[in-house]
């Protein structure tokens, strides 16, 4: 980005437009609305201008431009038709370090001016940096229909209570309990229009002063790693949350979009290396969540599907501590998808089994009967290291070297790689394509409909 958002106090600051046509207008009453001093320069004036001069909302000085009309403005915007004017206002004022605008013109401005939805004294502010006005007012439109209308009158109730929650709150309880105000009932008073009720409501809140509020735990499965397959829930605990504890599995971009403010432990365990034990974990979330934390427990896919959630809860319900799990899209379904794979078939596939390929002390153990199946698709999380050994003990126990299979590195994100076979020919393939974890296998003839069915990434 080379600009820099900023919101500029232009109370009583002269501004001079150039131009008097319905482009400058909508310009001026901007300026106007920000009760700026606005003289406007052009030989005529468009009938909104007209009007707002004659009622001295403006000064209006009839003729072109001239580079002295620049004297002293704080700010200037030129709207004519005419390049030619255009630039030597562009120019004048720049060389005057005067901040200016060229309508539509972003090569001649040294400010632009964002697409705004105005929630007063709620702001939004969209630019694309001049590369496409269009679009910058397309996001307008989603966020005006997104942002309640009243969202206005909910900022303007918390600034009325500011000082009074300073005076009753300590600093680590405001936030808390503002973000209750804003997200609960009282937010909802405001938006269904009882004002007065929402302000009553809120004396109350303020006048018994949370305590500073007992810390929980947000168990949350972040999915597979794009960002955009996180659920709602997520999203929000993530932004949140006090401390965040987060694995391997979790993507950069799915991190990146937890609360900028929340401290970040890594307690990764990858193979051969625990940088904390199970146990310790445990442990972690509960001292930081009976210190008062909001403590967000971040996994990759689903918590409960080979994420050891249940055991860190487990300690958590022991200790009395509160906690909530949400569950996030596992790698099966989400991998599955993006490879074009579908799990299940009317025609081949009437069950799915997921399983854990972890290799222990160089042997796998699996029900391997119970996995060949006929009709049977075969999803093997943690795969990747055994997956010589997988390959062989399915065929030993009956299953076609023939099927197909595939084995997808990073799923669903933008490094997606995709190599698919048979149980035969996968370990080399899979060797061949030097992939790293984490991978997911999918054994089954639902693969071979990856061919008609790849949408996502179809280079694989
Ligand atoms: N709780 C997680 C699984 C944790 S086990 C879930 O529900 O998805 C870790 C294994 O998940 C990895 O070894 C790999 O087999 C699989 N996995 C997770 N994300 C993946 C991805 N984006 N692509 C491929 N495999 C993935």
């Amino acid at each position: 980005m080379e600009y820099l958002p900023i919101f500029l106090d232009l109370r009583d600051a002269p501004c001079l437009v150039v131009g008097g046509g319905e482009v400058a207008a909508r310009k001026v009453s901007l300026l106007l609305e920000a009760k700026a001093r606005v003289t406007v320069v052009a030989p005529e004036l468009c009938p909104t201008l007209a009007e707002q001069a004659a009622a001295g909302a403006l000064s209006h000085r009839a003729g072109r431009f001239s580079p002295d009309q620049l004297g002293d403005v704080s700010l200037a915007i030129a709207a004519t038709d005419d390049r030619d004017v255009n630039r030597q206002v562009s120019e004048e004022a720049r060389r005057l370090r005067i901040p200016v605008n060229v309508v539509d013109d972003p090569e001649f401005c040294s400010f632009i001016m964002p697409a705004i939805v105005d929630r007063s004294p709620v702001v939004i502010a969209v630019s694309t940096g001049g590369a496409s006005p269009v679009l910058a007012r397309l996001m307008r439109a989603r966020l005006e229909s997104l942002v309640p209308a009243t969202y206005g009158r909910l900022a303007a109730l918390v600034d009325r209570f500011r000082d009074a929650v300073k005076a009753k709150l300590p600093p680590p309880a405001r936030r808390p309990f503002w973000e209750k105000v804003l997200q609960g009932p009282i937010a909802d008073m405001v938006f269904s229009g009882r004002q007065a009720e929402a302000e009553q409501a809120l004396r109350e809140e303020i006048e018994q002063g949370q305590p500073a509020q007992t810390g929980e735990v947000y168990l949350v499965g972040g999915g597979p790693g794009n960002p955009d397959l996180l659920t709602f829930r997520a999203l929000k605990l993530m932004q949140q949350a006090d401390v965040v504890l987060h694995d391997a599995l979790v993507s950069p971009e799915v991190l990146n979009l937890v609360r900028r403010d929340a401290e970040r432990v890594y307690v990764g365990k990858q193979r051969d290396f625990h940088t904390l034990r199970q146990q310790e974990i445990n442990d972690l979330l509960v001292k930081l969540a009976k210190e008062g934390k909001r403590v967000l427990r971040l996994k990759g896919g689903d918590p409960f599907i080979f994420g050891r959630g249940g055991e860190e809860i487990e300690t958590l319900a022991a200790q009395g501590v509160r906690f909530e799990v949400v569950p996030g899209i596992t790698a099966a379904s989400g991998v599955a998808a993006y490879a074009g794979i579908p799990l299940t078939h009317r025609d081949c596939a009437q069950s799915c089994v997921f399983v854990t390929g972890h290799l222990r002390d160089n042997t796998i153990n699996l029900d391997w009967e119970g996995l060949v199946r006929p009709d049977q698709t075969i999803v093997i999380y943690m795969g990747l290291h055994g997956l010589d050994i997988l390959c062989r003990e399915l065929i030993a126990h009956g299953q076609s070297r023939l099927t197909p299979a595939a084995i997808v590195q990073q799923g669903t994100t933008s490094n997606q790689k995709v190599v698919t076979g048979t149980l035969e020919d996968l370990p080399r393939l899979a060797a061949e394509a030097r992939l790293h974890p984490p991978t997911l296998i999918i054994v089954g003839e639902v693969v071979r409909l990856r061919e008609k069915l790849a949408w996502f990434d179809k280079a694989g």
